[in-house]
């Protein structure tokens, strides 16, 4: 068991690793051929530079030729996509949040999917965090993606298009009434792709969760004087991060506020099936 969480974090480092140069070889336009460079004098990093995490610490956040400072974001998108790919494993591992049973096989598809979704994710939230924007050439091949695993996995398809529809929609009213002056085209693309990730329930849930985590964020860094009221938000990474959230631990999140509120279930029953069916 030690042993499993120890290779799934170096997996996840590695991942992590490779998103990093995904974001930044997006913004820039490069191929995704060629050795990975300084952001700022363009020298070829080292094979020993290029150890996730460590090497960061290593060369105490500078660059070994021109001495400007490396961008934290490599170290932090490294470790976060290390700790879900635990956290996403032990899940599994200890069938924590699951609606039903799953047997090894099963439990494997199921993580592989869910790292895969989260992939995608992580790379739209460091996106938009950094340069207020969701980027359509991450955005739609995850749509796909995502409805094709989906689909052959079983999840209702009524649930993850009504959820694309309503979530979806949702963000297109708001972009048609303010001409796009609120809200921008990737965040009607954000919300489709969080209905057919999560399904209409599940979906649901991390939109409004994403609407309170968004404002508490906002009031502390208004509190610290971090920003203004006119600051930009990357509303898509508060997106990006409650759709990881229900992925990870939907069922349990619901299943605990039906008990603490007292919603009869069967009321939320009526709005989704299951988003784990078995078809395999
Ligand atoms: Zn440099």
């Amino acid at each position: 068991m030690m042993w499993s969480i120890i290779f799934v974090f170096l997996i996840g480092l590695s991942v992590g690793s490779f998103l990093n140069v995904v974001v930044f070889r997006a913004r820039s336009e490069d191929t995704i051929g060629g050795r990975s460079k300084c952001q700022h004098c363009g020298v070829e990093l080292r094979a020993q530079d290029m150890i996730p995490v460590v090497s960061y610490f290593v060369l105490g956040g500078r660059c070994r030729n021109c001495n400007k400072p490396i961008s934290i974001q490599y170290p932090l998108v490294e470790f976060c996509t290390a700790i879900l790919f635990c956290l996403f494993f032990l899940r599994y591992y200890y069938g924590f949040s699951l609606p039903i049973g799953l047997d090894v096989t099963q439990s494997i598809v199921y993580l592989l999917r869910d790292l895969l979704f989260t992939v995608f994710l992580i790379v739209l939230f460091v996106y938009d965090l950094r340069y207020y924007l969701i980027l359509d050439r991450f955005s739609i091949p995850a749509m796909v993606i995502a409805l094709v695993v989906n689909y052959f996995l079983g999840l209702p398809i009524l649930s993850m298009l009504s959820g694309a529809v309503i979530i979806g929609g949702f963000f297109l009213f708001q972009f048609l009434i303010s001409k796009g002056r609120w809200i921008g085209g990737g965040d009607v693309r954000m919300g489709l792709l969080m209905g057919i990730i999560l399904g209409l329930r599940e979906g649901l849930v991390a939109l409004v969760l994403a609407y309170a985590v968004g404002a508490l964020v906002g009031i502390f860094l208004l509190l610290g004087q971090k920003v203004e009221m006119q600051s930009k938000v990357p509303f898509g990474s508060f997106l990006a991060l409650t759709t990881i959230i229900m992925l990870l631990a939907g069922v349990a999140l619901i299943d605990w506020y039906i008990s603490m509120v007292g919603i009869p279930p069967e009321i939320i029953d009526f709005l989704s099936q299951p988003p784990v069916p078995m078809k395999f």
